[in-house]
């Protein structure tokens, strides 16, 4: 940590921060200029909470220099963290992965159509809700267990990984058999009890950003998965809240390059959550892929416009195979394969 005094501090003020970093078992070098004192702090500063230090009176200003994650941090494991899946596919590698399928599992002979045309398009993940965190309890809450069957068997038929969303501990364990990868949604990033359970699961985990979440705060939501034992985790911008409305939500396309640079993780971008509308989504799952992402998450249905859930931002089969077929020229151009 630095701390930066204020041109007038005092030598009083001075010893009293020193004091203070040293009662917190930093090590405190000094260094007097003509005009400014600074305080570099070394030690176990992670755990600290800096402002305390900004309160002191005579400081100007307060920066942490280390990460306060360490297992997601790139320097824990700077080659990177690929994923395997038992259909074979990966996630962080060479490879861009393409998890698609509904926002809700609504049928069997829905999520069995669209786990075809998954595989047809070359995706090897099928994505589908079954416990929905719904904004208004009065909407349609998801099928909960049975619905996960069906997309278990509609994945299995077309040799596909199961991606779904848990959203209490109690969930975990009826889900673990028939899941591949468990979601953790945007409004979830914060439940901390929730993701150190999933510290103890030895399945990997597909983390989203909270929707006011900033970039330290999803890496050190990923942190309490990590610090379980389970370094599985893929960190998945899908867009913040902002004050920009001509959209569902902001995408924060820099995320990605700041996420593979910060983090191990494979990092992937989810646009239909982002946008909101299908129009758009396309563009920036081009986007997400140009900027470094290893994967998009995108919602599709046979009957988008009838989807009981996000049917704005769902694309049609047609749509989403026209989309692969784009992806896949980006992807080589940014040397991936797809
Ligand atoms: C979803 O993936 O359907 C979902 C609810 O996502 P998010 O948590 O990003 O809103
Ligand atoms: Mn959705």
């Amino acid at each position: 940590m630095i701390v930066a005094m204020q041109e007038k501090a005092t030598e009083e003020q001075i010893d009293a921060v020193i004091s203070a970093m040293e009662e917190a078992g930093v090590d405190v070098h000094r260094t007097t200029g003509e005009f400014q004192t600074i305080l570099a702090g070394v030690g176990p500063t992670a755990a600290l909470d800096l402002t305390k230090f900004e309160m002191l009176p005579g400081v100007m200003h307060v920066h942490r220099i280390s990460a306060p994650y360490k297992l997601a941090g790139r320097a824990w494991r700077p080659e990177g963290t690929v994923i395997q899946f038992p259909n074979g596919a990966t996630m962080g590698g060479q490879q861009v992965a393409i998890i698609a399928g509904p926002c809700a599992v609504e049928s069997r002979k829905q999520i069995a159509t669209i786990a075809e045309c998954v595989k047809n398009a070359g995706g090897r993940f099928l994505r589908g809700g079954a416990f929905k965190p719904r904004t208004s309890p009065y909407s349609f809450q998801g099928l909960g267990i049975p619905g996960l069957e069906a997309m278990r068997e509609a994945a299995n038929d077309n040799g596909l990984a199961v991606v779904s969303e848990v959203m209490e501990i109690a969930q975990i364990e009826p889900m673990l058999p028939l899941v591949d990868c468990f979601q953790v949604g945007a409004r979830s990033m914060q439940n901390f009890n929730l993701l150190r359970e999933l510290g103890q699961v030895r399945k990997p985990i597909l983390l989203k950003r909270g929707i006011a979440a900033t970039v330290e705060e999803l890496l050190l939501s990923s942190e309490y998965i990590l610090s379980g034992g389970n370094y599985d985790v893929i960190l998945c911008e899908r867009g913040i809240r902002t004050y920009e409305t001509s959209t569902r939500n902001t995408m924060d396309i820099a995320a990605i390059p700041v996420l593979k640079k910060l983090s191990h993780l494979p990092v992937i971008a989810d646009p239909s959550h982002a946008m909101g509308r299908r129009d758009m989504v396309p563009a920036m799952a081009k986007a997400a892929v140009a900027a470094g992402a290893d994967g998009l998450l995108i919602e599709i249905h046979p009957v988008a416009d009838k989807a009981v859930s996000d049917a704005a931002q769902t694309l049609y089969l047609d749509q989403f195979e026209t989309l692969v077929g784009e992806l896949r020229v980006l992807a080589e151009a940014v040397g991936r394969t797809l």
